[in-house]
């Protein structure tokens, strides 16, 4: 596996791979969701490069970055293990050098759900991965429904901007109890890893809900409020939308999305169902 870890370096390559190359955009503290999405891109393509940068302009002030979990050495040993090709760890400077003011937005998509409460997250987001599909070049870029929301909002990006570039989503990878796996669980308490099933729970309930007929989208809210708050979970949003444009529904249908932020003493944490 090569590391590299300047722009030009990166760019060259790319301008003159002949091959096939899958992307895997990550913020590292690696683990098996991030490696699913690796594992998919190394089966697809010749190369693969992994990027790891944890990206300033998505976090807002007072957010996590500075204590952000950070492990490259064995962030690169999984990334070996797997067969990357390439591993991809620009600088923040080389990012966003001083007098940076070029931004990317995807308007009406990156201010609800997530948006309303991180009002410049997806800006920060749909900038940095234009940058690293403008340095990567790759055909494929491979994101996880994990966060969904940026999975649709990446996907309306590519696709208004002409990107040439294959967006594929992959499913969630999940702890044994149901717990989204994600590099913010480590921040939890051993109490708070036990309350944070109840975001897994809560769609479970909504799934069993419509399983058993309730289609009324205020009904299953409701029921699922009543489960995280008995857990002390402090619900941010509750949605159900549509997959493809994320428009909320008053009703569940087949196919439809619920997604659910909630805060778990400190931590929030994001996660998402489709009704099926
Ligand atoms: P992050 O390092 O959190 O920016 O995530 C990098 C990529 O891994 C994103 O496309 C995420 O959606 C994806 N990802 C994170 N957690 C999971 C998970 N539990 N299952 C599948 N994909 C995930």
């Amino acid at each position: 596996m090569k590391l590299i870890t300047t722009i030009p370096e990166m760019q060259e390559l790319s301008t003159n791979w002949r091959v096939v190359t899958g992307f895997v955009p990550t913020m590292g503290y690696l683990h098996a969701g991030h490696l699913s999405l690796v594992q998919r891109a190394v089966a697809e393509n010749q190369n693969v490069v992994v990027s790891i940068f944890v990206n300033p302009s998505q976090f807002g002030p007072g957010e996590d970055y500075n204590n952000y979990p950070r492990d490259l050495e064995k962030d690169l040993e999984l990334l070996k293990t797997c067969r990357v090709t390439h591993a991809f760890l620009p600088k923040d400077n080389d990012m966003y050098p001083e007098g940076y003011q070029t931004w990317v937005s995807v308007d009406g998509l990156s201010k609800i759900l997530c948006g309303r409460s991180r009002p410049h997250h997806f800006r920060g987001v749909t900038t940095i991965v234009t940058k690293l599909l403008h340095i990567v070049k790759p055909q494929n870029i491979y994101l996880g429904e994990k966060d969904f929301q940026q999975l649709v909002i990446l996907r309306k990006m590519v696709q208004d901007l002409n990107i040439p570039c294959r967006v594929v989503g992959c499913p969630i990878m999940r702890e044994k109890d149901g717990l989204a796996m994600s590099s913010r669980n480590k921040y939890l308490s051993l109490a708070e890893r036990q309350q944070a099933l109840c975001l897994y729970n809560s769609l479970q309930l909504a799934q069993e809900l419509y399983s058993s007929g309730v289609r009324n989208k205020q009904e299953v809210v409701a029921e699922m409020k009543e489960l995280i708050l008995k857990q002390k979970g402090d619900i941010d949003y509750i949605d159900v939308v549509d997959p493809e444009n994320l428009s909320s529904l008053s009703e569940l249908v087949r196919g439809s999305r619920i997604l659910l932020a909630v805060r778990i003493g400190q931590t929030r944490l994001i996660d998402n169902l489709e009704i099926v």
